[in-house]
Formats: structure tokens, C-alpha cells, sequence
């Protein structure tokens, strides 16, 4: 439970950090929460020559509304997001994500960056960025840019971000009136990684039927996954549509590549997802019609 031996700095800046992971040619690591980072590192499973320890850069801690998107700063802390109000008010998959992240030890260090940097098909955040439809900024040696999240999760593990590359904020675009959304996670024991996660949101127009839908799958395939035909599936459908959130969820479900472990088997799994979707779907609309 020892790390194997590594450098360490400590950059105040975006730019500093970035050549520092330049400089050593994929052999560095950012370390923002070490919450995943760290238990690699003693399991021997990971063994950087240097951590680049972005904790004291500057202005990446933050949660505002501009330009049409919720930004999220990649330092934010999952805790930060327990806490905000116009979370709880107006992102409300997101919120939801965030309680069920681990426990209030974890949710204090962990990081927004971190939880989607890793690409681990397990972490709650990635199902909801998909569901949302949004986006992440990287910076890198050639300068910044943005990556859809449909785009970022490539593997297991593994996302779009070159190993010299800062992942810097997390977008979500902003809903329109008559939207709502909703994380819902089926765990073994408290403050465990997801059996089954299912991200959902929704946008209604005045005839109460689903204007657009999206819908995140959180720990059943090699990474998260967008659920696009069960999305589809639902537009124009009405709010109300029992029958059709049912199917949209068969459809999830068939989309879902779960694998049997300690968690439960492939069937469970997808049972789950296909009762996640379908309840995703009720209770986001509903949260939708009360303009939540
Ligand atoms: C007991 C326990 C239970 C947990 N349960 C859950 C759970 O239920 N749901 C869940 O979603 N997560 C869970 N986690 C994971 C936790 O949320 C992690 O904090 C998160 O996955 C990683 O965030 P971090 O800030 O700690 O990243 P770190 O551990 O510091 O880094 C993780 C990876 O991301 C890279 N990285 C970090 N930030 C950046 C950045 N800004 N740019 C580029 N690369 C970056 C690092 O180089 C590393 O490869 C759990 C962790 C523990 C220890």
C-alpha cells in the first residue's frame, strides 16, 4: 500500500500546469482529489514519474450560468455542488448525482474534473453530462478547446484529453422553461459506486410532450452511455405516456452492455436500467412541469 516513488509540483496556473505534463512526455499525472488517483497509485497500479498537483492553480472553482451553459469549474468539489441552490433548483440530475457520489469524505477532496478526467464507467457524473448534452473544456500545450461529452468518454478509463492536457470546466447547457431532470442510482450498500445509474433530462412543450430527452447509463458498458434511441423514442411522446417510457427503457436496456460481478448479474443489470429509464422519465417530467 506503498506509491512507487514520484516527483512532485505544485503550479499556481493552467499554463504552468500544462507544461509541466508536456514536459515529461506522458509520464505525469494531474492529481486534483486523489480520490481515485491516490488508492491507484498504492495499489501499484499506476506509476507516474511525476503528480502535478493542480489544487493551488487558481480560478477553477466555481459554478455560474453565462453564455448559455452552467460552467463548472474542474476543481469544484462535489461537496460544493451538495450545496448549491440553483443546483438543487434548475439541475437537478446533477444534484441528485452528487449526493449519491460515495460518502461526505470522499464529496469534501473529490473533484468535478476528476470524476469525469477518469473515465471510469462507474463515477456518476459522466451519465449525467451525456444526458444534458453537454461539453468539457481542455487546455493544452496548442490552447484551448471544447469536447462534446458524447465525444469524451472513449473508453474504459481512457476519455478524448491528451495526456498534456487540463480538463478545465464542465458544461451543461441551460435548460429551458418546462425542463426537468433526474439521477437515479440503485447501490449495494450506502455510498457505494452504482449497481445501475440512470441520468434523464427532459424538456417539455406547452402540449406537455417530451421536446427533447437524454439519457445517461452510469456502470452498465466499457464507459458511460448515451441511451439515443430510447431518447428519441420519447420525443413528441406526451409527459403522461406510461407505455412509452416503458419502451424507452427496453430500448435503454438493449443499448446497456453490462457486465456480471460482485454487483449483480448482466440480466440484473438490465433490468435495472430498463425500471431506472422508465422512472427517470416520470419523475424528470414531473419535475418539468413544476418548472424544478
Ligand atoms: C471510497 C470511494 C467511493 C467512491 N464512490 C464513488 C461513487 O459512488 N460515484 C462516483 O462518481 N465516484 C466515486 N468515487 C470516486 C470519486 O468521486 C473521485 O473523487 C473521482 O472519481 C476522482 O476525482 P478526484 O478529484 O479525486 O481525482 P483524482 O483522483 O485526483 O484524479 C483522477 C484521475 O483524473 C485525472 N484528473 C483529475 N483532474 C483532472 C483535470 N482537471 N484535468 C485532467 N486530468 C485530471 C487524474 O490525473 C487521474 O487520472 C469514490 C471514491 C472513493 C475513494
Amino acid at each position: 500500500m506503498i506509491p512507487p516513488r514520484f516527483e512532485y509540483a505544485a503550479p499556481k496556473s493552467v499554463r504552468e500546469a500544462v507544461d509541466l505534463l508536456k514536459s515529461r512526455g506522458g509520464e505525469a499525472k494531474v492529481l486534483a482529489g486523489g480520490q481515485s488517483l491516490i488508492p491507484l497509485l498504492k495499489l501499484r497500479l499506476a506509476a507516474p514519474s511525476l503528480l502535478v498537483d493542480i489544487n493551488r492553480v487558481t480560478g477553477l472553482d466555481y459554478i455560474r450560468e453565462s453564455g448559455g451553459f452552467l460552467r463548472v469549474g474542474a476543481l469544484t468539489r462535489v461537496s460544493t455542488l451538495n450545496r448549491s441552490a440553483l443546483l438543487k433548483k434548475r439541475y437537478g440530475a446533477l444534484h441528485d448525482a452528487s449526493l449519491t457520489i460515495a460518502d461526505p469524505l470522499v464529496r469534501n477532496l473529490g473533484t468535478v474534473g476528476g470524476n469525469l478526467s477518469h473515465g471510469d464507467p462507474s463515477n456518476d457524473l459522466p451519465a449525467v453530462l451525456l444526458a444534458a448534452g453537454g461539453e468539457l473544456a481542455a487546455t493544452g500545450p496548442s490552447g484551448d478547446r471544447s469536447v462534446r461529452a458524447e465525444d469524451f468518454f472513449v473508453g474504459t478509463f481512457t476519455t478524448a484529453l491528451a495526456q498534456d492536457e487540463i480538463l478545465t470546466e464542465a458544461r451543461f447547457p441551460v435548460p429551458p422553461p418546462r425542463s426537468g431532470g433526474v439521477y437515479l442510482k440503485v447501490e449495494q450498500k450506502v455510498a457505494d459506486f452504482a449497481t445501475a445509474g440512470v441520468a434523464v433530462q427532459v424538456s417539455l412543450d406547452k402540449k406537455s410532450e417530451y421536446a427533447r430527452v437524454g439519457i445517461g447509463l452510469t456502470g452498465v458498458g466499457p464507459t458511460a452511455l448515451k441511451a439515443t434511441k430510447a431518447e428519441a423514442a420519447m420525443v413528441g411522446k406526451r409527459a403522461t405516456d406510461r407505455k412509452a417510457a416503458q419502451e424507452a427503457g427496453e430500448l435503454a436496456a438493449d443499448a446497456s452492455s453490462p457486465t456480471t460481478d460482485i454487483r449483480g448479474t448482466e440480466e440484473y443489470k438490465r433490468g435495472l436500467i430498463r425500471l431506472l429509464v422508465t422512472r427517470g422519465l416520470e419523475r424528470a417530467s414531473q419535475r418539468a412541469r413544476r418548472g424544478a
